[in-house]
């Protein structure tokens, strides 16, 4: 049997309720087998980065599991799916992204999924509830990195 390995999930979404969007992502979360949900962050709001349109709603969760990193990630992907197969819209913009930040202290780097996250070192909305949860995880100096841009809690996820 496998070892239970540490990992962290970042939840974003930015379409209609997003912060009821990230509630539900994280109870599927929390319901996978071989998957238990251990600590979640508060839900931040923040501006878009690259793009207009609503401002987003971010938080991050750990888990213990016994999945692999793949099949996290194709867990994971479902939920996206399911998420999105509610949106009333052809092509509607998506509504929930889930991304797979940390496992452990795995270094992957497949076509499919590159783990640390490579842009979460860039992205307030990331390390800011990453480091609510798993202080470790995060430095000062990071932090200190994305400092300037806009960032702030909404309350419990
Ligand atoms: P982003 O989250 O960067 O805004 P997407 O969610 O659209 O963009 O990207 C999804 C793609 O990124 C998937 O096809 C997936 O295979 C790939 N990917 C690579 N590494 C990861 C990771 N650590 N977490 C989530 N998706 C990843
Ligand atoms: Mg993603």
């Amino acid at each position: 049997m496998r070892d239970w390995v540490t990992a962290c999930i970042g939840l974003g979404a930015n379409l209609g309720d997003a912060s009821a969007a990230l509630r539900a992502a994280t109870h599927s979360i929390d319901t996978l087998n071989e998957v238990r949900l251990t600590r979640r962050s508060s839900l931040y709001g923040s501006s878009p980065v690259d793009s207009s349109g609503p401002d987003y709603v971010n938080a991050v969760v750990q888990v213990q599991t016994r999945l692999t990193a793949p099949q996290l990630l194709a867990a994971l992907q479902r939920i996206e799916l399911q998420a999105g197969r509610e949106r009333p819209f052809l092509n509607a913009p998506r509504t929930l992204d889930l991304d797979l930040l940390l496992f452990g202290d795995a270094r992957i780097c497949s076509p499919a999924l590159v783990v640390p996250h490579p842009r979460m070192a860039e992205r307030a909305f990331v390390l800011r509830p990453l480091a609510e949860l798993a202080p470790d995880r995060v430095s000062a100096e990071q932090l200190s990195r994305v400092a300037g841009q806009s960032v702030w809690c909404l309350g419990p996820l």
